[in-house]
């Protein structure tokens, strides 16, 4: 009989680890400004071994759906800006929806359902890449995908649905680069994204949040006008905000159910 309960006990055990190694119920709620990153919304290509960047249409409008009858307000980095400059306040609940390296597939899947609803968002961009595809990854992984066109950027921005930042010229990681070589890939595409497209280009998100936390990176990163900087690591951000790091993000992947997704946005 001691061996029954013991084995059930040790069941039991197991099955509160892995769920909770899933689900972060154990976290503590916390209050801040919470920042998602996404990369593709759609179907991945059968062949696909990094499937777990894409999330469904489907799931996509559950997750928006469930942020605005939930209380959140979804801000763009322009409203953050304004913020920060002490022209505006911190609606209750604030995010930032955020997708790195500027997809088609954001534009024709997550930018109706943005607009619709009348949300805000950030298309973090790969300049060099820009009407082209995602040329730094390894296609033998995943067929290479298309990047937005400039046309197509232009309408995303022009709509106030999105605003744009940078995520480097080639998609290089910042903390494998020579001091010169990292310094070219934060001003360099500073100065040609806003050349392209207008507004002065105000983010910068770390390629595999490489460099993130290197004082000599960052200060090229201000030295070039940038005024927020993004990293890949997994938090929800304090108020007050704290921009002089790079501020941190709650990546959203394919297999987020809602319940990780409501503990995720609450928790980080
Ligand atoms: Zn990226």
């Amino acid at each position: 009989m001691f061996y029954f309960y013991a084995a059930a006990v040790l069941i039991l055990i197991t099955a509160v680890v892995i769920f909770s190694a899933k689900y972060n119920w154990w976290k503590k709620p916390k209050d801040g400004l919470v920042i998602l990153l996404y990369h593709h919304i759609g179907t991945p290509p059968a062949n696909s071994k990094n499937k777990r960047n894409w999330v469904s249409p489907e799931n996509f409008t559950k997750q928006l759906d469930w942020l605005a009858s939930n209380g959140y307000t979804s801000i763009n980095f322009d409203g953050l800006l304004k913020i920060m400059a002490g022209k505006a306040q911190f609606p209750p609940k604030p995010v930032i929806i955020t997708f790195d390296d500027g997809y088609k597939d954001v534009y024709q899947n997550a930018f109706p359902l943005l607009k619709e609803r009348k949300m805000k968002a950030a298309a973090l961009l790969v300049q060099e890449a820009v009407g082209k595809y995602n040329f730094w990854q390894d296609p033998a992984r995943e067929v290479w995908q298309d990047i937005m066109t400039e046309e197509q950027v232009k309408e995303i921005l022009k709509s106030g649905v999105f605003d744009y930042g940078s995520h480097g010229l080639t998609h290089k990681n910042l903390a494998k680069l020579e001091s010169d070589a990292a310094e070219y890939e934060i001003l360099e595409s500073a100065a040609r994204l806003a050349n392209t497209f207008g507004a002065q280009c105000a983010v910068f998100a770390y390629p595999y949040g490489g460099g993130a936390e290197d004082e000599e990176i960052n200060s090229f990163i201000s030295a070039a006008g940038y005024k927020i900087s993004l990293s890949s690591e997994q938090g929800i951000n304090p108020l007050p905000l704290n921009t002089a790091k790079p501020l941190k993000r709650i990546p959203i992947r394919r297999r987020t159910d809602m319940l990780q997704f409501k503990l995720k946005i609450t928790r980080g």
